[in-house]
């Protein structure tokens, strides 16, 4: 089996039904939740958003607020005051440019205030079942230490990950994800109890590095 099969069947099989935590009844719901989650955790955004989506649902909604009632309910979710703004402009720009829809291309996501690529290709992923991988901190550090990539910089780490992998690398994301949280730690991966062992680079260069010690 090579390096690829062998990462997509043992990540498959540790998180068979990973998915998008995230919460939204609708494209424009799901990717405020998604600018919401920036440097905050889905859970806290899924706390939040049943009573900011109960009093503005829509990007018509959103250009009549208060600015300060909208920072003060997602104030539990950092930064409030930036994602509110980010909110504000982007309900305007899809007003004016994209009749209050959420488009479905990369490109058009990406031209959107607060959007940028993991943004957009959550949406896509997500919304509209596109084969695509968004690169957060866990896939960006999960795929370099398994030595897939050697790439520092997430958007070119989404590409590079999309030809590696070809297929199904949106339900890989997800995986991908929840392998970083759980098991590859940022500090103190649980190498002990990985399966990928044999086929990791950082593995390989830490125990060569304890050997010569
Ligand atoms: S062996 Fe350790 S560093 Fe390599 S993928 Fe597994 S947990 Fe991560």
């Amino acid at each position: 089996m090579n390096k690829r099969d062998k990462i997509i069947e043992y990540l498959t099989s540790v998180f068979p039904s990973a998915k998008c935590e995230l919460n939204g009844e609708t494209p424009f719901q799901f990717l405020v939740s998604v600018i919401l989650s920036a440097q905050c955790t889905d859970k806290r955004v899924n706390m939040i958003t049943p009573t900011l989506f109960a009093k503005y649902s829509t990007p018509q909604d959103f250009i009549r607020a208060e600015i300060k009632d909208v920072e003060n309910i997602i104030r539990p979710c950092g930064f409030y005051h930036n994602k509110a703004k980010n909110i504000f402009l982007l309900s305007h720009t899809l007003i004016d440019r994209f009749n209050g829809v959420v488009p479905n291309t990369l490109d058009e996501l990406m031209s959107l205030p607060g959007v940028g690529m993991k943004t957009a290709k959550v949406v896509l992923g997500f919304v509209f079942n596109k084969n695509v991988m968004a690169v957060d901190t866990h896939v960006l550090r999960v795929s370099n230490r398994l030595g897939i990539v050697d790439e520092k910089n997430p958007d070119k780490c989404s590409i590079l990950l999309e030809k590696y992998f070809k297929n199904d690398v949106q339900k890989l994301h997800h995986r991908l994800v929840l392998f970083g949280r759980y098991i590859c730690k940022a500090i103190s991966p649980k190498c002990n109890e990985c399966e990928l062992k044999s086929i990791c680079k950082f593995y390989r260069e830490v125990k060569n590095v304890s050997r010569q010690s």
